[in-house]
């Protein structure tokens, strides 16, 4: 079986971080796709490589020396360079792409934190260096060309076997870099276990997989063995983020499961990501529970409303006239609520309840702030009846006033609206009843 192994940039920020990669890949003879991301943080307070390239450009744009920024950067790969001995000429490398700096491309100067950082672990691995600007093509529009990506990427790995590839970056036919979304190292290592029809999506991080909670919440809490892509989207969606979001779709078509990794504790088995869960696997009832806080529910009330067409049609338009996302509607039989992110609307949401009133004439149009939305997630929940009733009484139980109450459409979250100051205390509560006392009884 393939595997392509990803490794995120804290991963590859040290030349310690590279000894344990390289124990990682040469422990099974099926890691011969790496994927790297540029050096991230050693430590807490520590820079990415990523983040300093983006400030070389912004001392370009406004015509300020990067010299000393320059420096710093490429002592960071000098560093990993000495302390594993590796020949890969790094200082000349450096010294070219500093003195041409002011010609290069933004993109292209960021792009050189995972090119060199990939140029180092190659020589360390023993691997050949594949360069993304070859292989990774971009549409024009920033859109990755799968087609020619696919064919080319074929065409190496058919070729060398094995390589280190540069993760975040790519470029277009006639040679100009593009770079994914940030995190994006996530979406080349996809697109690579997708091209070359891999059997394991590997993506070693620092962290061993996805919690069950948010643990500067919940002490301790579960980690989540195996998780499906829908549940996955819902539990980032709502904060609880370990892989970037785009990276699931190009492995998800085809089926190919993702597992993420810690390669500071390789010998913890982390969480698999698939489309689906197989049967006996996890009866869990609730998979994970994650949220997010300072939510705004604008709730519009006019009798009859159920009969008048298009009335939602035309509250949802004012808000898109202000380039506001909706995350929820809520709907009663004469009223419904429309929940928004607090930030989106900080400057228009008096204008936006001015055009409502104007243009809807509704009976009553009301506001609730500081909403926390909290997401409790699980495949299995629309399998067991009563599961919301349940919920709800545990809430009710410990005082917490339930605002909202909304269902994915395929059953496997329950989003409810609380106050902000009892987000905190309702995760637990859902946490000690549903998980906690599940690991109690079947321990
Ligand atoms: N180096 C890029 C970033 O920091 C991409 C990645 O790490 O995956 O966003």
């Amino acid at each position: 079986m393939i595997k392509i192994a990803k490794f995120g940039g804290s991963s590859v920020a040290s030349a310690e971080q590279f000894r344990k990669v390289k124990a990682i890949v040469e422990s099974d003879p099926d890691r011969r796709f790496v994927v790297v991301s540029a050096a991230g943080k050693r430590f807490d307070g520590d820079n990415k490589i990523t983040d300093l390239l983006l400030l070389v450009n912004a001392h370009i744009q406004y015509h300020v020396d990067c010299t000393a920024l320059l420096a710093d950067i490429e002592q960071r790969f000098v560093d990993i360079a000495e302390e594993l001995g590796l020949s890969w000429p790094v200082r000349e490398r450096f010294a070219t792409f500093a003195r041409n700096i002011k010609k290069h491309s933004p993109e292209y100067i960021v792009a050189r934190g995972e090119w060199f950082t990939a140029h180092l672990m190659a020589e360390y691995l023993g691997l050949p260096f594949v360069d993304a600007a070859d292989v990774v093509v971009f549409h024009h529009d920033g859109n990755v060309d799968m087609e020619r990506t696919a064919a080319r990427l074929k065409d190496v790995m058919v070729r060398k076997g094995c390589f280190v590839l540069p993760g975040f970056y790519g470029a277009t036919v006639d040679g100009q870099i593009k770079l994914f979304q940030r995190g994006g190292g996530d979406i080349t290592g996809a697109i690579l276990a997708r091209c070359i029809d891999a059997g394991l999506y590997e993506n070693w991080t620092d962290v061993s997989g996805f919690l069950s909670a948010d643990p500067r919440i919940v002490e301790n809490p579960r980690s989540i063995r195996r998780i499906t892509f829908d549940e996955m989207r819902e539990l980032s969606y709502m904060g609880a983020s370990v892989l970037q979001e785009e990276a699931i779709f190009p492995v998800r078509e085809v089926n190919i499961p993702i597992q993420i990794k810690n390669t500071n504790r390789p010998e913890d088995v982390g969480t698999i990501i698939r489309e689906k869960a197989r049967l006996g696997e996890d009866e869990h009832l609730i998979t994970g529970i994650a949220g997010k806080r300072d939510f705004i529910s604008i709730h519009i009330k006019k009798a009859h409303m159920s009969g008048e067409v298009g009335f939602v049609r035309r509250a949802l338009s004012i808000f898109e006239r202000y380039g506001v996302s909706v995350e929820h509607i809520p709907t009663g039989v004469d009223s419904f609520s429309v929940v928004v992110n607090g930030a989106d609307v900080r400057d228009s949401i008096y204008s936006i309840v001015a055009d409502i009133r104007r243009e809807l004439e509704p009976d009553d149009i009301s506001m609730v702030d500081k909403l926390a939305l909290l997401s409790v997630v699980g495949r299995n929940m629309s399998k067991r009846s009563g599961t919301s009733g349940k919920i709800f009484g545990a809430l009710g139980e410990a005082g917490i006033n339930i605002r909202m109450i909304t269902q994915s459409s395929q059953e496997i979250s329950i989003i409810m609206g609380v106050n902000n100051e009892d987000f905190d205390h309702a995760v637990q509560v859902i946490y000690d009843r549903f998980v906690r006392d599940e690991m109690v009884t079947t321990s």
